[in-house]
């Protein structure tokens, strides 16, 4: 049914319209590609809300509330352990209506910052109604099916290093050789401006690959639970 589909981007802390993003974004629009967007839904403004309800080529995933670290500096998480239950379905449930509201349609899936959050914020997650989530390597058990992001676009974040495109094609095709399928990462804020040319190359090469918005529900579907 996917065919020759098993590539997707995932675009994380979304929350505001900014030059180099919206270039990417638009990138994106232009070629119909579909695009998971991790949306903060605490920051998130009007102008950007708008702007992800006009182009139907885009999915939305929640990625925290605040994107505030309460973990350690060695294990970030937004929403680790030692939060009450309480105070974490308050919070995760705010966010999910303030995104649901803001966006006029419903939210199932989520990114935690930092591609980690503790086991009873999973459950928290399961027992608000999602049903996705894309995290990184450490994914502790869970009923939500998982669709990790694991490619990275850059080389490295300190100091930023931005690898040719031969390189990010050589790991995604070693995940997809691995697992099936395999998901592209992008923190755009983190790039330099004069490497768009280069982000831009990155998207057109990978687009061929790249599940297409009709087939992004049968790709959730297709999914497994950690
Ligand atoms: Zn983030």
């Amino acid at each position: 049914m996917l065919g020759n589909a098993c590539l997707f981007h995932r675009i994380d802390d979304i929350y505001r319209c900014y030059d180099e993003l919206m270039g990417v974004l638009d990138q994106f629009v232009e070629r119909g590609m579909h695009c998971l967007l991790a949306v903060i839904p605490g920051k998130l403004t009007p102008e950007m809300a708008s702007y992800i309800r006009r182009n139907g080529n885009f999915s939305v995933f929640q990625h925290g509330v605040l994107h505030a670290n309460r973990g350690t500096p060695a294990r970030r998480d937004e929403f680790p352990a030692d939060i009450a239950r309480e105070t974490m379905t308050a919070e995760l449930q705010g966010g999910k209506l303030r995104l649901e509201d803001m966006l006029g349609s419903r939210v199932e899936g989520y990114v935690p910052p930092w591609n980690f959050t503790s086991g009873p914020a999973l459950q928290v997650l399961e027992g608000l109604g999602f049903r996705y989530l894309s995290a990184g390597n450490a994914v502790l058990p869970t009923a939500l099916r998982t669709l990790p992001a694991r490619v990275d676009t850059l080389a490295s974040y300190r100091p930023v290093r931005v690898a040719p495109v031969e390189h990010v094609e050589k790991h995604l095709r070693k995940e997809v050789a691995a697992r099936g399928t395999a998901g592209l990462l992008y923190h755009v804020k983190d790039i330099p401006p004069d490497e768009m040319p280069w982000l831009g190359n990155v998207i057109r090469r990978a687009a061929p690959l790249t599940v297409p918005p009709g087939l992004w529900p049968v790709f959730l579907e297709s999914r497994s639970a950690a």
